[in-house]
């Protein structure tokens, strides 16, 4: 069965500014077209699973509950759409917790797959930051990098070979990068 995997901020919903964090529901807004690209998969017979870091649990600025009222809020808004997303994903923990979770660790990835019999070769990653990409790459799948988000900066910072604390070239290196989620959305669905 055909999977996608989504990173959240960014690519799903705005990035608030300043590097700031979506504590609640107040502070998600969609990105334009994203639920229509979430439909557009849907009907034609992807799996989508949504894939977060959220470390500003581990931080402190909001609970696991508030993440999970932001999600059931998302998917409904997806699913009033047409979409449907089969479950997400989200690491609560800070940076410096060597959690085996935190993109550019594959953990959320491999789970996911072991719990919904996922073929990793043969599923995509979007992101929106060179992590994202890494993530993808440790676990197998196929990687698009999109350009909302923190996007632009991450391409920049992929061709000036700032790869990151974790990353190298090969780690980093998307497989293709569109402007939007829409967008690999139309490329996927006429491949
Ligand atoms: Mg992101
Ligand atoms: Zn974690």
């Amino acid at each position: 069965m055909k999977t996608v995997f989504l990173d959240r901020d960014g690519v799903i919903n705005r990035n608030p500014p300043n590097m700031g964090y979506v504590r609640n529901w107040t502070d998600f807004s969609f990105v334009p077209s994203s639920r229509n690209a979430i439909q557009q998969l849907t009907q034609s017979g992807y799996r989508i699973f949504v894939i977060t870091n959220q470390s500003g649990v581990g931080r402190g600025l909001y609970s696991e509950e508030d993440v999970r009222d932001i999600h059931s809020r998302m998917t409904a808004q997806i699913a009033e759409a047409g979409g449907r997303i089969d479950a997400v994903y989200y690491c609560p923990h800070r940076p410096d917790a060597g959690c085996e979770c935190r993109k550019p660790k594959p953990g959320m990835l491999k789970r996911a797959a072991q719990e919904h019999n996922i073929d990793l070769s043969s599923a995509y990653f979007i992101g929106d930051v060179l992590t994202d990409i890494q993530a993808g790459k440790r676990a197998g799948t196929t990687r698009f990098l999109v350009l909302t988000g923190l996007g632009e900066e991450s391409y920049h910072d992929y061709i000036n070979a700032k790869y990151g604390q974790y990353g190298n070239k090969e780690e980093c290196c998307p497989d293709k990068i569109f402007t939007n989620l829409y967008a690999a959305t139309r490329w996927l669905l006429s491949a």
